[in-house]
């Protein structure tokens, strides 16, 4: 890149032209289009649905709104959007809406650039300084959104109150020359929306009864829940239909595209000398729990699940994980199906209940979403396998004291004598020599996943028994009966993948 100019007349030397915000990210984009570079790093699983739609709606220098449930990604979409400006944009120094020097709008700026001429010295903005972010609240004014007028300064310096040089500037002014993103767009007040359509579509507004023109350069984007967005009366028309383009994001349509979201995000490597392993099955059911969970109709769909549900469950299952190796001296953390249910603060909390949900309990609709999430994945991996000798062992008496605090060599011994569990293991992907955590992690696996089929039971005192209700062995078709009540509850076959 050239050096940059220092002075106005520099500038016009260099033979600078500047565009219009929307016109700089379509240009860019253009760019990164024709070079194939990677658009929107990070956001996962949206290639095909909502990557498209934005780059059209770039491509088409519209102001647009993301429509979607919380947990997909919005935030991340809209910042992204810094990528796509100029690294740098000259602007006057110490003008707060980031003049242009070479069409500058505000009374104070002309002044300057009429006096000081090619002289004047200019400043040049980084990109990261050209995106303003605001949550919609019902409380957020006219003042915090545009501006105020100042009647004290208007005063002193003997200016009419329209003039705008008695006007403190607001977030949509300071984000000039840039993007401004409003998040959940709905609960801005109704005339809130009008001025900002106002300013939009004539570039003035008036404030507190005072018209106040201000021709801003600024690509406007938002999010919305999409049901309260398209609630009758929620948004002025005027505004929604400046809005050139609505795009749907929706939550990870595969457990694979679920899981390499989490594997990104959730903060798993930990500092120390201890090396974490997450077995895949760990993994697939921390997924499926939330695929669950938006599924279950105790829970509330308008709501929606995050995608942070997953990523802080996968964070606590390996604290928890990394809480027994520490205790029993265990070189590798290696997390266990059901040490799942030792993040139910994490789960807890990312949902909201119908009221069937209430009924039952926060935490006991946590439990039964992860028996449910593991029987879905041990089924889909077990399918046709046949489990029937584990299963007679315990049949036949045998019980297994076990919990998430055991130690991984205590696992591998007391399950030493159950037939046929090391087969199903290897089911699960345990390799030969595999250390004792790893042996563990799988054995708790298959145990936890019998039991959520419901094969064999679990209960405080005595570990793993015999189901209570089957002390004799299921037939096939039983077994088959079984399995698809546990597939029911989702219903989804889709996830297997
Ligand atoms: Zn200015």
């Amino acid at each position: 890149m050239a050096a940059l100019s220092h002075t106005l007349g520099d500038l016009r030397r260099s033979g600078y032209r500047s565009r219009p915000v929307k016109q700089e990210i379509r240009d860019n984009l253009v760019c990164k289009l024709k070079a194939g570079e990677k658009l929107f790093p990070g956001v996962i699983g949206y290639d095909d649905s909502v990557v498209p739609q934005l780059v059209n709606a770039i491509l088409s220098r519209h102001n647009f709104i993301l429509l979607g449930l919380r947990g997909q990604a919005k935030s991340r979409i809209l910042r992204a959007l810094v990528d796509l400006l100029d690294e740098q944009i000259p602007v006057v120094p110490g003008c707060e809406i980031h003049d242009d020097p070479l069409a500058p709008l505000c009374a104070a700026c002309r002044a300057r650039v009429a006096t000081e001429g090619d002289d004047m010295l200019i400043a040049w903005l980084n990109r990261d300084a050209r995106y303003v972010e605001k949550l919609a609240t019902p409380d957020v004014t006219i003042a915090d959104m545009l501006g105020d007028i100042d009647p004290i300064r208007a005063a002193q310096a003997g200016l009419n109150l329209s003039d705008e040089l008695t006007m403190h500037y607001g977030l949509l002014p300071r984000a000039n020359r840039g993007v401004f993103a409003i998040n959940e767009l709905p609960d801005l007040a109704g005339k809130i929306q009008v001025g900002l359509f106002n300013i939009l579509q004539e570039g003035d507004v008036q404030i507190k009864g005072y018209p106040i023109r201000l021709k801003l350069d600024v690509m406007m984007v938002f999010t919305a829940n999409p049901e309260d967005y398209t609630a009758r009366g929620k948004i002025i028309t005027p505004l929604k239909d400046r809005i050139g383009s609505e795009i749907r994001t929706h939550y990870p349509a595969t457990r694979h595209n679920a899981i390499a979201i989490t594997r990104q995000e959730a903060w798993t490597e930990r500092p120390g000398e201890l090396k974490v392993e997450i077995p895949d099955f760990v993994r697939e059911v921390v997924e499926e729990v939330a695929f669950q969970a938006r599924a279950d109709r105790k829970i509330d769909k308008r709501s929606g699940v995050s995608q942070r549900m997953p990523i802080t469950t996968l964070e606590l299952v390996v604290s928890n994980a990394e809480r027994r190796a520490l205790a029993a001296n265990e070189r590798v953390v290696v997390p266990r199906v059901s040490d799942i249910y030792a993040a139910l603060p994490s789960i807890t909390g990312k949902f909201e209940l119908e009221y069937e949900g209430e009924l039952r309990g926060a935490e006991q609709v946590a439990r039964d979403l992860i028996r449910a999430a593991v029987g879905t994945v041990f089924t889909g991996m077990f399918d046709g396998v046949d489990t029937r000798t584990v299963v007679e062992w315990f049949d036949l008496g045998g019980s297994l004291p076990l919990a998430d605090t055991t130690p991984a060599e205590e696992v591998v011994g007391s399950t030493h004598a159950v037939q046929g569990l090391r087969e199903l293991t290897e089911r699960a992907g345990l390799r030969s020599g595999a250390p004792a955590p790893v042996v563990a992690s799988a054995i708790d696996f298959v145990l936890e996943g019998l039991y959520a089929q419901k094969k064999i039971s679990r209960n405080e005192e005595r570990g793993y028994s015999a189901a209570e209700s089957a002390p004799r062995r299921p037939t096939r078709r039983e077994e088959q009966a079984m399995d698809e009540e546990i597939r029911i509850p989702s219903g989804k076959k889709k996830y297997y993948n």
